[in-house]
């Protein structure tokens, strides 16, 4: 299954990612995770979006539709795969679109999940991850057990430079204008899920199973 996941940053998107992927034994594939990664080891490409990244800016279409295709050509990727933060604008969408044949597959659904403005303000505002892995905490929802301390590594934690208050408005404005469109893209397409992502965690992964037709009390195949 290829599936698409859309949703503010902030909106548990990383969170419903994981658990797909153990649920239907398929690959996540996450393009602010490759830049950032790219970013932190000064590779030719960190160097060249680092700065777009810092401003909360999206990457030029150029640079990010040529690198997630190429990546999509990786057999791994074969049996399935979770899309997240990628298509974030209509050219990327139709991009995708465009390509998948030559490789036999196409995009099966995207899911949306839907939180309000004020509620990934407050959500990002207080979002630390873990130098180690980017395990994420919350001070308000999820606050580790030692206070700047990793639970499950004990690294330091510490804020994402792009989850600054001026970043994070930024970065919600480009969602709410461009990525927005990647929704309605796929809603005429008839492949859109939309969810309400302003519930308990468990509550927007059961309703993501049974969208997608699966039972949410079931282990996943082969367990
Ligand atoms: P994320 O972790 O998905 O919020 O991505 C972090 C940053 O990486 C974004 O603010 C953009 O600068 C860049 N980025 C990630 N995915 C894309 C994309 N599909 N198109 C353009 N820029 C992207």
């Amino acid at each position: 299954m290829n599936l698409i996941l859309i949703g503010a940053q902030g909106s548990g998107k990383g969170t419903q990612a994981s658990i797909l992927v153990e649920r239907l034994g398929i690959r996540h594939l996450a393009s602010g995770d490759i830049f950032r990664n790219a970013v932190a080891q000064g590779t030719p490409l960190g160097l060249e979006v680092k700065g777009y990244m810092e401003r909360g800016e999206l990457v030029p279409d150029r640079i990010t539709i040529a690198l997630i295709l190429d990546l999509l050509r990786d057999p791994a990727y074969e049996k399935g795969v979770v899309l997240d933060g990628f298509p974030r604008t209509r050219d990327q969408a139709k991009a995708l679109d465009d390509a998948l044949p030559q490789l036999h597959r196409r995009i099966d659904r995207a899911i949306y999940l839907n939180v309000p403005r004020e509620v990934l303000l407050d959500r990002l505002s207080g979002r630390y991850v873990c130098v180690a892995h980017q395990h994420v905490y919350n001070i308000k929802t999820k606050p580790p057990k030692t206070p700047g301390i990793c639970d499950i590594d004990g690294s330091e934690l510490i804020q994402r430079s792009d989850d600054t208050p001026a970043v994070i408005e930024t970065r919600l404005q480009k969602f709410f204008e461009d990525t927005i469109q990647v929704v309605h893209y796929y809603r005429a397409q008839g492949k859109l899920l939309e969810l309400d992502g302003n519930q308990p965690i468990e509550e927007v992964s059961r309703q993501l199973l049974l969208g997608l037709g699966l039972d949410p009390a079931q282990a996943k195949p082969g367990s």
